[in-house]
């Protein structure tokens, strides 16, 4: 069966005409499965009964089933989603002043095995489809009854979405489609571990926002928490970070997790400003949040603020962030749809990829 909420455009138009069809069968086709509550081929009206029938029988409009609903006190939502396998993934709404940001995830689990991370403590499961990644724009619109679509869409849900590359990058252009939800890639960003070469692909193919999961200056502490460092130091990181093409007025984001006496002093806040030196960078410093049983601490206030001061002084937009909708572990690293008890690793919440 075709999966057709997995084919851009373009792929939908030779699908056409490979049924004998001109092209723009395949364009109203596409334009519709991007319409938020459309439940079959015979809600498509500008299609003869005929094609509808014939599309309906070639292939299915995959569809995520909301499975359970979060609020947090600070008006976060995570949607935990079911996936046609009975396998379930996690997506996060975020409210911010005026309007909404949305998190996705791009695999079920992860095998990147932060030792920071939930999701790292499910093991690997599989890639999600394009269908199941853009799917979940649309499984929130319809659940919370949106008519605009949320504004910013980042990358940053369960798995890390440059392991899944073929599928994150067919997801963005069906997302960026004038004739689907139309988002500029303004308005994407796409956060890695670390996975320098595809990275480096990433820019060539498509023109989204980039955020790094760095949380260390140097590579003796960072693969101590991210195993990938292992395989791409940071200087692999930091060379394709230069490659990287960056439109004017934009930059890429560091994402720095501090964890109290690990990566959270002031020789790794000036590490850190030296590495970033010649980067368009903008540094996001996310404060640890202890959770019972873990075993990191949070950095004491003095030492955040402090550790600000030296990137800020350094000539850094660096911003401290604080993790949204953790009463309901739906912060950054906290995603996770199989019982912990039956886990694995050594990882605890908070920033993902
Ligand atoms: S932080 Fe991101 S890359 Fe690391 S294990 Fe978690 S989801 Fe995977």
């Amino acid at each position: 069966m075709i999966d057709y909420r997995s084919l851009t455009r373009k792929e939908l138009e030779d699908l056409a005409g490979n049924m004998g069809l001109p092209a723009y069968r395949g364009r109203q086709v596409f334009k519709w499965l991007w319409r938020p509550g459309l439940s079959g081929f015979h809600e498509i009206t500008d299609l003869p009964s005929g094609l509808r029938n014939v599309f309906a029988q070639k292939g299915r409009i995959a569809r995520l089933k909301v499975a359970t609903e979060q609020k947090s006190v600070d008006g976060t939502i995570k949607l935990g989603l079911g996936l046609d396998d009975g396998l379930m993934i996690e997506c996060v709404v975020i409210p911010e002043k005026d309007h909404l940001t949305l998190c996705l995830s791009t695999q079920v689990g992860c095998a990147m095995g932060c030792s920071f991370c939930y999701t790292a403590r499910m093991g690997f499961l599989r890639n999600l489809e394009a269908s199941e990644i853009a799917g979940q724009v649309i499984a929130v619109m319809e659940r919370l009854g949106l008519e605009e679509r949320p504004r910013n869409l980042v990358f940053m849900g369960m798995g890390e979405p440059l392991a899944n590359y073929e599928n994150l990058t067919r997801t963005v252009q069906i997302l960026t489609d004038e004739l689907g939800l139309n988002y500029s890639g303004r308005r994407i960003t796409v956060s890695t571990s670390g996975l320098a070469p595809e990275m480096l692909r990433l820019g060539q193919d498509l023109d989204v926002g980039l955020a790094i999961s760095l949380h260390a200056p140097d590579d003796e502490i960072r693969q101590e928490i991210m195993p990938i460092n292992r395989r791409y130091p940071i200087s692999a990181l930091i060379n394709a970070c230069k490659s990287y093409p960056i439109k004017p007025r934009r930059r890429i984001t560091f994402e720095y997790l501090l964890l109290q006496g690990i990566n959270d002093r002031m020789e790794q806040a000036r590490g850190l400003a030296r590495l970033l030196r010649g980067i368009p960078a903008k540094i996001n410093l996310i404060p640890f949040n202890e959770s019972p049983g873990l075993s990191f601490k949070a950095p004491s206030e003095e030492d955040v603020l402090a550790f600000q001061k030296v990137l800020t002084d350094a000539g850094y937009t660096a911003i401290i962030r604080k993790s949204k909708g953790q009463d309901i572990a739906a912060a950054c690293g906290q995603l996770n749809t199989m019982p912990l008890l039956h886990t694995r690793g050594r990882c605890i919440n908070t920033n993902t990829a």
